[in-house]
């Protein structure tokens, strides 16, 4: 997806680890927590008080990385292209995916997901309209180890005017697919998928998740797709029930391979907001769990993957396996 290559070495898998070693979150999370500021009734930090809201609750980031009016002015510094700046005008939202604290992805009801889809739906339909904006991403943390401040249930929404990087390079890889082959780059991988089968973590009738052939995460999934679809505003109402289920199947999946809750970045990969027509984009969902050897023990990208090329030492077909085994396993 992105024309960049991955070193394997699963020889190296048997290694002793003396390196450093995360503290295993425990805590039983309450229903409602008072210090919360995203659970309902309670004060943000911005000072402003949550309604006392019921399914899903939008609202504007109160530290957002973005801000809506922004100028574009581009400055070249010297004029030879080294110091490049320009603005980038964007809008932060986050989504509380319910009122309860103690839930997660892996925990909802299948219906409370569903709300949160058709959240993620009207997110990004609303702000991709935007003038202003060529580019909405929703993306999830979960856990302190991926930075996440709050365990309170919820996403964020970054909706940009510039496409962001990972985006631009997907979306050259998967236009110069189209161009070469005639057909889409993740309509002929998932075909690949469901034969071989050696990554196929699970699937239903509308998706289907693996571990990519170039994960990079020792767990990373990709889920897909398996109509050519580009975003949210495509899917049927079979298709928004089927990923309700997948993103079920897949993080309570997660929960068990190292019991515990299992953290990870999580985004969409949709078709930009740009006002042009995509049609060698293809949905898809990328799941980037750190986790390795252990719960406590995570993979570091240092060394040769910050200087050189990322590398692995479990195969995916290996993670894949594991993943597989504990699809139907109830906790
Ligand atoms: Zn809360
Ligand atoms: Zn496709
Ligand atoms: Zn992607």
């Amino acid at each position: 997806m992105t024309n960049e290559w991955i070193l394997v070495s699963p020889h190296r898998a048997l290694r002793p680890w003396q390196g450093q070693v995360e503290k295993t979150p425990t805590a039983v999370e309450p229903q409602y927590d008072p210090g919360c500021y995203l659970c309902p009734g309670n004060a943000r930090a911005g000072g402003v008080r949550n309604p006392d809201y019921r399914g899903t609750f939008v609202f504007d980031n109160d530290f957002a990385a973005l801000r809506p009016n922004v100028d574009s002015e581009r400055l070249d510094f010297g004029g030879k292209g080294l110091l490049v700046a320009e603005g980038e005008a964007g809008i932060c939202r986050v989504i509380c995916f319910l009122p309860r604290h103690d839930l997660t992805l892996a925990t909802m009801q299948q219906n409370e997901i569903e709300q949160v889809v058709g959240t993620w739906k009207q997110q990004f339909s609303e702000l991709g309209a935007l003038p202003q904006i060529q580019h909405v991403q929703i993306f999830e943390n979960r856990g302190a180890m991926m930075g996440a401040s709050n365990p309170h249930p919820h996403c964020q929404v970054w909706a940009t005017r510039s496409i962001p990087e990972a985006v631009a390079k997907e979306s050259a890889a998967q236009q110069h697919y189209l161009q070469n082959h005639g057909t889409c780059l993740l309509c002929d991988y998932g075909e690949i998928e469901l034969q071989q089968k050696a990554r196929l973590v699970c699937s239903n009738q509308h998706f289907l998740a693996v571990v990519p052939f170039w994960a990079i995460w020792p767990f990373e999934i990709l889920l897909c797709s398996r109509r050519h679809l580009g975003s949210f505003l495509d899917f049927t109402e079979g298709e928004v029930s089927s990923l309700s289920s997948i993103l079920r199947q897949i993080t309570a999946t997660y929960n068990l391979v190292f019991d515990v809750p299992f953290p990870y970045s999580m985004g969409f990969h949709q078709t930009p907001s740009d006002r042009q027509t995509h049609p060698e984009w293809h949905f898809h969902a990328h799941f980037y769990p750190p986790l390795l050897r252990s719960a406590s023990v995570r993979k570091f990208m240092v060394g040769f993957e910050m200087l050189g090329t990322p590398q692995r030492d479990i195969t995916p077909e290996m993670a894949a396996q594991r993943l597989q085994s504990l699809v139907d396993v109830k906790p």
